[in-house]
């Protein structure tokens, strides 16, 4: 079924469910629900970049408020917990000494002589007063979710402070400062299982690919917009992994304009490929949402209701899931996107004013999505063959 189809068939049943709560026996339906987390600290929303900075903390307490207004954390399989900082013992399993000493210096809201070292300072990566405990909450709850996986607490977890996907190991990068994905992950490798890391931010997931390049443990896929257009430069389909790891890093560049049709096509055409062919214990999504048409940063032109399928597809895959958030620079349209994520985590029923107007693919969007078809090739023929199950 083309991607086209199974959307049709997702708006005109999918949605009607969800947003007619007079449909569902909630008592019936919660006892077949899976359990899902909301993982939050009351702190992370009062951090600031700097008044001209895009990233804005502020929004993660408007979705929690929206969250809690629609009654989406009220069900009996829902739960909102108070995530935790993480450890420095937990940060050191990804990054180095070195560079958290000089993360741990710019807290005070200056940065260190030798900041620019560790990509500290003007521009992407201010130097703000509290950075330091900021990015340690914003971890600590991703490493919440995933020891509420491994406790068997929940089969399912969203911190959407988190995501932060393009810090390394030795510096901040593009808005991160401490990969959380990378830290909570490797609480998950410590524990025996295999991840697969999803990402699909308009951004290329290019620290947590940095992280696994040369490992077959865990499986990563980044569908973005192509870095010939935006930051990191990085996330070609001809990346793919080296030594144990070839294989295991999956990337989709899309080119800008890349709609709803254009990105849940690439998405359906690979992921599901990819999962079967990994067979992952846990499922780590990064669900970024500077995709929307209206972000400020990007020049990609989803609407929520493509993101919402994505999310949806997520969760048809039946895995213990951890939801992390992600970029997202259009305050009121992040709230309202990572608010439907959460929806279809806790399977529970939302208004449809939440969501964009549904918009039909034309003719561009048809040749747009030609338009990678060889890179589609490219993976399905050459790198997705060599991902083994164990
Ligand atoms: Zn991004």
């Amino acid at each position: 079924m083309s991607f086209l189809d199974k959307y049709v068939e997702f708006l005109g049943k999918y949605l009607k469910y969800y947003s007619n709560p007079c449909c569902t026996n909630l008592k019936d339906k919660t006892q077949s629900k899976a359990k899902a987390v909301y993982v939050h600290s009351n702190e992370v929303a009062d951090f600031s970049y700097g008044s001209s900075h895009p990233m804005r903390p502020a929004r993660l307490g408007m979705t929690l408020a929206l969250t809690k207004e629609l009654g989406l954390l009220d069900p009996s399989n829902t739960e909102l917990i108070e995530g935790r900082k993480t450890t420095e013992e937990e940060v050191l399993s990804f990054h180095t000494e070195e560079y958290l000493k000089a993360l741990k210096e710019a807290n005070s809201g200056e940065a260190p002589i030798n900041g620019s070292a560790f990509g500290l300072g003007a521009g992407d990566n201010p130097a703000f007063k509290g950075v330091y405990d900021w990015s340690l909450f914003s971890a600590g709850s991703s490493v919440t979710c995933a020891e509420v996986i491994l406790e068997g607490k929940a089969e399912r977890a969203m911190n959407i402070s988190g995501g932060l996907h393009h810090a390394m190991a030795d510096r901040a990068s593009g808005f991160c400062y401490i990969n959380d994905p990378v830290i909570a992950i490797n609480k998950l490798l410590d524990a025996g299982k295999r991840v697969a890391y999803i990402d699909i931010d308009a951004h290329h997931g290019d620290g947590v690919e940095a992280a696994y390049f040369e490992t077959d443990k865990v499986l990563t896929v980044s569908i973005h917009e192509s870095g010939r257009y935006l930051f990191p430069g990085t996330g070609f389909s001809k990346d793919i992994g080296s030594g144990k790891g070839e294989g295991y890093s999956v990337n989709l560049p899309l080119p800008p304009g890349a709609d709803d049709y254009v990105f849940c096509s690439a998405f359906d055409a690979i992921v599901p490929k990819c999962i079967e062919a990994f067979r992952p214990d846990v499922l780590v999504t990064q669900l970024g949402v500077d995709t929307l048409a209206s972000d400020p940063v990007t020049h990609l032109m989803l609407t929520t209701n493509g993101f919402e399928y994505m999310v949806k597809s997520f969760s048809e895959m039946d895995l213990p899931w951890i939801a992390l958030g992600g970029g997202g620079y259009d305050m009121d349209n992040v709230k309202r996107a990572w608010t439907l994520a959460w929806a279809i985590m806790a399977e529970a029923s939302v208004p449809d004013h939440i969501r964009d107007p549904e918009i039909t693919p034309d003719k561009k969007s048809h040749e747009m999505f030609s338009s990678i078809t060889a890179d589609i090739d490219y993976l399905l023929t050459k790198v997705i063959p060599l991902i083994k199950t164990s």
